[in-house]
């Protein structure tokens, strides 16, 4: 039988030169350490990991994202979730989370629900699946490098783990009220959500773009043990190579990604995104996110009203998620992001490591804000028995989404070298990044 010619071989023992890199956090120039599989290294100024290697990369990775990508097919062709009260009842499939928004005339909402959990984890799975079959061949099938560099920005915005969250929620907060089944498509949906999980951790960048395109020597005089941008280059955010820029631009040589030695206008776009997202934090909360009728009662809902009234009912662990998703997380966000603004000129050294910490965390939990915007879309695609019992959205269900996604850009845009611009750099450290088991 014909063997794949893949050589899965770690970049290191292809090459003799030092592999250097500039950390995209704090902008800090260090040498790769030859890694083994289940090492990373991590940036000797502010531990932001630069690489992380795997065994049996191509393979993990494919293995995973056909897995993941049946396990979605299987997921948006069964029943999704049943509930019946007092005789009357109503099944829903996944994809009806979406479709019965428009019919409440909320089509933007309902395109960011079937965006995020199902049409861009099948693009990214696809994606996986294309360029690590190239790659298993030894012989990268066309696109592979554009689609090597989508997969990185796609990321952020697939949700499946955070929906998964939101049905939880919907199904606890209307089982007191109705009977609930949960479908197979319930089941493989949670299978689902944690093998794209596995597949976006499995994908060694580092890896991939050295089998892709090989690796071109970095700009000469290159130093370790300095920030990038005092020498004029910068490390590509994407593939990870040293680039020289030309008055602060170009473009990666590898992986053709856009490069700026600091994003442009970082602060002040950063300021504007949030100044958006405060504006529209207010009829988030001011205006219904819902409106629940109940034996012919009708009931508009607000995020905080919602959080009362299931502590009125007793479900205390559900009423703290949302409290933690809806009010701590996007609020927290708003304020980190803007004390970091604010603070940019004032950090120095001691405090930058605890900023930069503070900027990922921000960064990391966005995303689960999502979750009281998936409630809404699960509760008013399945309740829907008349006026026996129905629920229909409210106008803070788009406003909220829009904070959601507002903070999540923010983030996106601040960069974070700018923290570490003005400290006084200390005496030259450790020129070579450090190395660790990954952990788990
Ligand atoms: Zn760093
Ligand atoms: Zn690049």
């Amino acid at each position: 039988m014909h063997t794949p010619a893949v050589d899965c071989t770690p970049p290191e023992a292809r090459v003799q030169r030092r592999r250097l890199r500039a950390c995209h956090e704090c902008d800090w120039v260090s040498a790769l350490p030859p890694l083994g599989s289940g090492e990373k290294a991590s940036c000797p100024r502010c531990s932001h990991v630069l690489v992380k290697r795997h065994r049996y990369p191509a393979q993990r990775s494919m293995a995973l994202a056909i897995a993941s990508l049946v396990a979605l097919i299987l997921a948006v062709s069964f029943p999704f979730v049943s509930f019946s009260v007092g005789g009357i009842g109503n099944r829903i499939e996944l994809t009806q989370t979406a479709t019965a928004l428009i019919n409440f005339h909320q089509p933007v909402v309902a395109i960011a629900v079937i965006m995020t959990i199902v049409v861009l984890p099948a693009v990214y799975l696809t994606g996986v699946i294309w360029l690590q079959f190239g790659l298993l061949r030894a012989r990268p099938l066309p696109l592979s490098r554009d689609i090597a560099r989508s997969l990185a920005h796609l990321t952020p915005w697939m949700m499946a783990d955070v929906f998964i969250i939101g049905a939880l929620v919907s199904l606890i907060k209307v089982a007191g009220m109705a009977q609930i089944e949960l479908g197979i498509s319930f089941w493989a949906f949670c299978v689902f959500a944690i093998l794209l999980l596995m597949t976006t951790q499995s994908i060694d960048a580092d890896w991939m773009w050295f089998s892709l395109e090989g690796e071109p020597l970095a700009p000469e005089g290159t130093l370790t043990g300095a920030t990038a941008a005092s020498q004029n280059v910068t490390g590509c955010p994407t593939c990870g190579l040293v680039n020289r820029l030309d008055k602060g631009h170009g473009r990666c040589v590898r992986c053709h990604e856009k490069l700026h030695t600091r994003l442009p206008y970082s602060l002040q776009r950063t300021w504007a995104l949030l100044f958006a997202a405060a504006i529209m934090y207010i009829p988030a909360n001011v205006y219904p996110i819902m409106t629940t009728t109940s034996l012919g009662h009708t009931a508009p809902s607000t995020i905080i009203g919602g959080v009362v009234q299931l502590l009125q009912m007793g479900s205390w662990p559900v009423a703290a998620v949302i409290f933690i998703a809806s009010v701590i997380v996007p609020v927290g966000k708003l304020v980190a992001l803007v004390w970091l603004c604010l603070m940019i000129n004032r950090s120095d050294e001691l405090n930058a490591n605890s900023r930069t910490r503070l900027y990922r965390i921000t960064e990391f939990i966005g995303r689960w804000s999502m979750v009281d915007v998936f409630v809404v879309a699960i509760l008013v695609a399945l309740i829907r028995a008349g006026s026996l019992m129905s629920i229909t959205p409210g106008p803070a269900a788009l406003a909220f989404g829009a904070v959601v996604v507002l903070t999540m850009l923010a983030a996106m845009t601040f960069d974070s070298r700018l923290i570490w611009d003005s400290p006084t750099p200390r005496p030259a450290r450790r020129t070579t990044a450090t190395k660790d088991a990954i952990d788990g």
